[in-house]
């Protein structure tokens, strides 16, 4: 069918979708199976909004889940991309691009001294648990519950976000054997760790079961206890790498891991992943070393020049100023949510916010880990929050394990307009429980 043969609707596209793109969508967290509904198709991007194939327009707190800073279409990564394609896409050689946004992702990270890229955040961690693996000669890897990781094999086991969305322990099609040296543990509590541990992966601030936030000593403690076992502390900024803060979550927190993994942001909105640390453990990646690891778009020039234009757009007052406006805006959504009649519980750390909504009465506190939020997650107000924004032309993530992403174009005035929407959209919830 050509796109001549015109669709109109939402309900028409994702029919139309869902013949040729298994569930109709590219990854099971866009589909709307957790909150119920058809998702919109969406037609274009611009600063805070999109905008679907029927016309309706939406200010977006997806945005992308995390990988647009700047807002849609913006112009900075928008001509770099135009710029580079003008001389090519891809070349299956070294560019300057990927050496210079390198130098960029190092100079800011304390403790990164080399970065590898690659094509997602999944090929990120993936990659890193390899390296983590080959130069400590250890199998095993400790994983945090409700910390997603990506979809590879050994990172399926009991992961969050679009898993435990969809109510699944870990995915068919991972055999037993690929986990069997995967241990999920408690987020928030120091795990045993033995001489057996490769690598410790966590998520810093953990975003991907709504925001988790560590608890003071966890991230220290979680680094002397990787010291002392002999294993290595990743930490997966695929989330947190250059959108929490300046420095992500490291510098943030003060706390150095020994490999970082990064996706998202440093694409300014193009496929990509890098994973990165000290050039000692990174030797033992080939070609100077034994641990194999390749990609044929790695490094793509589209996507560096895109991220190395964001990069080298922010500043250390941009990321102070969008902290400041979503505790702004936090703050004011709460209480609208509140005054509309819902239970509310609200996270920051730096620029990510978390959001948890309960039923008129309910007693809500922060979770502190991913059984914590499971409960909270099950209590059915997300979704129906979720449609009444989305009626109202506000597009949150179509799941309660996913954060709000405000961009750097979302101003006050718009985020006023969140809450304006939100107190309306809560009393039509609060009603209906
Ligand atoms: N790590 C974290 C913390 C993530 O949030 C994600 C994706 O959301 C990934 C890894 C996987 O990244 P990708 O979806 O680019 O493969």
């Amino acid at each position: 069918m050509s796109e001549k043969t015109v669709s109109q609707t939402n309900q028409e596209w994702f029919s139309r979708a869902s013949k040729v793109i298994p569930g109709g969508v590219d990854s099971p967290v866009r589909s709307f199976k957790s909150v119920g509904g058809v998702p919109f198709t969406v037609e274009s991007g611009s600063g805070a909004y999109v905008t679907d194939v029927e016309g309706n327009r939406y200010i977006d707190l997806v945005s992308s889940y995390g990988a647009i800073l700047l807002g849609h279409a913006h112009d900075v990564p928008a001509s770099a991309v135009r710029n580079q394609l003008a001389t090519g896409s891809t070349f299956g050689m070294p560019t300057r691009g990927e050496t210079l946004l390198a130098e960029t992702m190092t100079s800011r990270i304390k403790g990164l001294d080399q970065v590898r890229f690659v094509s997602s955040g999944t090929e990120a961690t993936m990659s890193a648990i390899r390296v983590a693996r080959g130069f400590t000669g250890r199998d095993r890897i400790i994983v945090f519950s409700g910390c997603y990781h990506g979809h590879s094999d050994g990172l399926l086991a009991a992961a969050g976000s679009g898993v435990a969305t969809l109510g699944l322990a870990a995915s068919a099609g991972v055999p037993s054997s690929a986990v069997s040296d995967t241990m999920v543990v408690p987020y928030n509590e120091i795990p045993e760790i033995d001489e057996s541990v490769a690598a410790v992966v966590v998520e810093a601030a953990a975003a991907n079961m709504n925001l988790v936030t560590p608890q003071s000593g966890f991230l220290a403690d979680l680094r002397a206890a990787c010291t002392k076992a002999g294993a290595l502390l990743i930490f997966d900024e695929v989330i947190t790498g250059f959108r929490l803060g300046y420095e992500g979550a490291s510098g943030f927190f003060g706390i150095q891991p020994d490999l970082w993994c990064f996706g998202k942001v440093i694409g300014g909105g193009l496929p990509i992943g890098a994973f990165g640390g000290s050039a000692e453990i990174l030797s033992c990646l080939a070609p100077l070393g034994p641990v194999y690891q390749a990609g044929t778009l790695s490094g793509n020039p589209l996507a560096t020049a895109a991220g190395r234009a964001v990069l080298d757009y922010v500043t250390p007052a941009h990321y102070k100023e969008l902290a400041a406006r979503v505790e702004r805006f936090q703050k004011k959504l709460g209480a609208a949510l509140i005054d509309g009649g819902l239970s509310v519980a609200l996270s920051q750390i730096g620029t990510l916010m978390g959001l948890y909504v309960g039923a008129p009465g309910s007693e809500i506190r922060l979770p502190r880990n991913f059984e914590e939020s499971k409960a909270l997650a099950s209590n059915g107000v997300y979704a129906k929050l979720f449609h009444a924004l989305l009626a109202r032309g506000v597009a949150m993530a179509p799941g309660p394990y996913e954060i709000a992403f405000v961009s750097m174009a979302h101003d006050d005035a718009i985020l006023d307009t969140v809450v304006d929407r939100a107190g309306d959209a809560a009393r039509e919830v609060a009603q209906s429980l």
